[in-house]
């Protein structure tokens, strides 16, 4: 072990360009270089870091999948005309009260949110999430970073996600006091109030960091007061894009009249649309369909799929992939009926898309995607 303290600290959504411009903690973080994105959400991104594999490989892609054979919300659906007037369900705040019910109700103990899903449409739709990504055996066959320290005999600790970063703080720094060796440390905040605020460098940005930049140090006036050597690795999963317009993709889709369940099933995301199609015209008439919108998003290829690692022979992500151009956010979709000032999720190559990785230590030159932090994690892990 080259280091008593081994802390890998992931901030959601701390994007390469933000820190570029703000040179946030470079003295103490030199070593620091762009990362590509995984293709997707941080839902896609997560299990990635976690695991190291591809979506193709996972099966994370969005949130929600069209899967009427798969959907376990059946009985929530033959509930959905009670939950009426729909203005009143689709509250953010009733949402999220919905949401932690159904949670429990399912036995879920992944991350869990229905979003603008309609009700009319979950018992067609399956949840990726249903189990604690970060948990023994969270992604099922494959082995996860819990599995792998659990394996390698290493005190350690990974922060509750449930919980806010300031609490994942503190308990890091109880666990350096307890003596854990290796820490992966999960903060989200900052994720939020980009996506409140994405024009660089907003005042409520500049303290965010600036309270990250308190609590990084922290850890290390926590490792020096028990005269433990440190090695620290921040790592990011995407960055943040500025809305530039909106696209409304269902509109136009069921403008052709198309039968939703029988004859195509699709989610919208924020960036992107996943569409299957059940019948032989579904195809041709949703192509059509969006052809309007070719000035500001387009289908990718078999070749975009495979290099994004989205690529999969069964179609379980959809039949095609519509993807919005950086800054297009596709509204009303299943996640918002609003668009929000930034989002993510775009092309991976778009500047506003790299993550980032710095550390106190070199980084290896073959750390170049989020897909590789799990590799340098389990190299680390064995040092
Ligand atoms: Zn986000």
């Amino acid at each position: 072990m080259k280091y008593d303290v081994e802390i890998f600290l992931f901030i959601d959504a701390l994007g390469w360009e933000l820190v570029e411009r703000s040179g946030f903690m470079k003295e103490r973080l030199p070593y620091r270089r762009k990362i590509e994105m995984q293709f997707g959400y941080s839902s896609t991104a997560i299990p990635t870091i976690l695991s190291g594999k591809t979506p193709a490989e996972h099966g994370h892609l969005g949130l929600f999948r069209f899967a009427p054979e798969a959907s376990p919300f059946k009985a929530l659906a033959r509930i959905a005309p009670l939950l009426w007037p729909a203005s009143f369900w689709n509250r953010g705040r009733v949402r999220n009260l919905l949401s932690r019910l159904v949670k429990r109700f399912y036995g879920f103990t992944g991350y869990f949110q229905l979003y603008q899903m309609p009700f009319r449409k979950l018992a067609l739709m399956d949840y990726c999430e249903k189990r604690d990504l970060f948990a023994a055996h969270g992604m099922g066959e494959i082995e996860n970073l819990r599995d792998l320290l659990l394996r390698s005999g290493r005190p350690f600790h990974i922060s509750d996600w449930h919980i806010g970063d300031q609490r994942n703080f503190a308990a890091a720094r109880q666990a350096i006091a307890e003596g854990k060796s290796f820490l992966f440390i999960y903060t989200a905040e900052l994720d939020a109030l980009l996506h409140q605020y994405p024009v660089l460098i907003d005042e409520a940005i500049r303290k965010k960091l600036e309270w990250y930049r308190d609590e990084i140090e922290s850890l290390f006036a926590e490792c020096d007061k028990f005269h433990r050597s440190l090695r620290l690795t921040v790592i990011s999963d995407h960055g943040m894009t500025p809305l530039t317009r909106t696209a409304d993709l269902k509109s136009a889709i069921e403008k052709t009249g198309l039968v939703f369940g029988r004859d195509y099933g699709c989610c919208y995301d924020s960036t992107l649309l996943r569409a299957t199609f059940l019948t032989p015209e579904a195809g041709p008439a949703i192509r059509e369909a969006l052809r309007p919108f070719a000035d500001c998003g387009h289908w990718l290829s078999e070749e975009e799929e495979k290099r994004y690692g989205i690529y999969r022979a069964d179609r379980s992500f959809g039949d095609a992939i519509f993807l919005m151009d950086p800054g297009v956010q596709i509204v009303p979709s299943d996640m918002g009926l609003r668009p929000l000032n930034g989002m993510h999720g775009f092309a991976p190559e778009d500047k506003d898309s790299q993550a980032v990785i710095m550390s106190t230590d070199e980084i290896p030159p073959e750390v170049r995607h989020v897909a590789d932090y799990f590799a340098l994690m389990k190299q680390r892990i064995a040092e």
